[in-house]
């Protein structure tokens, strides 16, 4: 039986064959059937389908229960690329409907404040002190406790409730920055204490980002000099004019743009000049090639390269992951400028910023 459900889905019920085998060649001939093109007024159009089968005796699963199977499925089928057929499979089932779950539950939870914000020290490479922190946004989720940003910002950010979710972030950290700056007025060698923030690909492209930036500060009273705001390299890649405009005008305002995760996208080294950055945060994977004793001398030599190219572009260098004094002692002989870590610290609570910035002063 074949039914059409709505638009452009279609259920077929089929009885008879006992084998994932047999559906899948089913389903094949179907595709393969579909993929004959269609002429209509002298053109040529090509139809493509995605195909999600759900196999087994009758009876053990309700009919709703077997339909959200295979929609889930054709789903994960569409995300492999479509014109292709996947088989369910109660795990990626489960993991669908938690996905949804918690896409649901993302408004809810930030005008409820289930949301908060870990910070992590960066640290001066040549002596140690605190140069700034990272601010890393948790979630603590009723049913599921503290969830990572992993398992949150993709869905944020596909709904775009990122947007307001991140105007709270750099809201809540700026005004912790502001509050760390009014308690140790001392700390002025290195310039003000960093707050990093991150930035998503939304955000980025939100007419609102600068507005919203300048009114964050203004209301705080923190200088733009002491907000580094981070951007992946990979959302960079390719990028016009029109997207670098925003950043470029927060830079012109005092406002340090980091490219986070420097080195896992291959963007072209060429086009860092044209970036509006000063930073370059190298991502955790060249820290994990120096782990082994001795460090693989290819990878030294690279990470050495990019700390030159990036001081001849009067670039800082910030390298993540440090988890050994080893790996820091290294990193500093290369040139970095700066360094985050398990090392140094985990992610924390705001206070411990604040504990570390009391003993830097002392
Ligand atoms: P990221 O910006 O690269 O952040 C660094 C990640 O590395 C953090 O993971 C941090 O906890 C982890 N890390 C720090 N030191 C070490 C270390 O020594 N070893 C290892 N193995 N890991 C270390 P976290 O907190 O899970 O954040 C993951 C990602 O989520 C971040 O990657 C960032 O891209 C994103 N994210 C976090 N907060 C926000 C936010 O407020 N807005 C947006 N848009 N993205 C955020
Ligand atoms: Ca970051
Ligand atoms: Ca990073």
């Amino acid at each position: 039986m074949v039914a059409r459900l709505g638009g452009d889905e279609f259920v077929a019920l089929t009885t008879g064959s006992d084998s994932e085998r047999e559906v899948g060649e089913l389903a094949a001939r179907i595709l393969s059937v579909l993929s004959i093109p269609i002429r209509l007024d002298g053109r040529e159009l090509t139809v493509r389908g995605s195909i999600g089968i759900v196999e087994g005796p009758t009876g053990e699963r309700t009919a709703a229960e077997v339909l959200r199977s295979a929609d889930i499925t054709m789903y994960r089928a569409k995300a492999a690329g479509g014109n292709r057929y996947e088989i369910a499979d109660a795990e990626a089932d489960a993991r669908a409907i938690t996905r949804h779950g918690l896409t649901m539950a993302l408004p809810a939870a930030l005008e409820r404040g289930e949301f908060f914000i870990e910070y992590q020290p960066l640290v001066h490479l040549g002596d140690g002190s605190v140069h700034g922190a990272e601010a890393l946004v948790r979630w603590l989720h009723p049913q599921h406790g503290v969830l990572g940003p992993d398992r949150f910002i993709p869905l944020a950010e596909h709904t775009g409730l990122i947007v307001p979710l991140g105007r709270w972030v750099l809201e809540e950290s700026v005004r912790q920055a502001r509050f760390w700056e009014q308690q140790l007025p001392t700390h002025t060698d290195g310039g003000p204490l960093r707050i990093n923030v991150n930035l998503s690909p939304t955000q980025l492209h939100h007419p609102g980002l600068v507005a919203d930036t300048v009114a964050v500060l203004e209301r705080s009273g923190l200088s733009p000099a002491a907000l580094c705001l981070e951007v992946t390299e990979s959302a960079l890649i390719g990028a016009d004019e029109d997207l670098l405009k925003p950043l470029r005008q927060l830079a012109e305002m005092g406002i340090d743009i980091a490219l986070d995760d420097f080195g896992t996208g291959y963007s072209n080294l060429a086009n860092l000049r044209r970036l509006p950055v000063s930073v370059l945060k190298l991502d955790r994977s060249f820290t994990q090639g120096m782990q082994q004793h001795p460090a693989d001398p290819v990878d030294l030599k690279i990470v050495e390269g990019i700390v030159s190219l990036a001081h001849s572009l009067q670039l800082a260098v910030t390298v993540e992951g440090v988890e050994t004094g080893a790996q820091a002692e290294q990193l500093r002989e290369l040139g970095c400028d700066t360094a985050q870590g398990w090392y140094y610290a985990r992610p924390g609570a705001p206070d411990r910023i604040h504990t570390l910035l009391l003993a830097d002063a002392v």
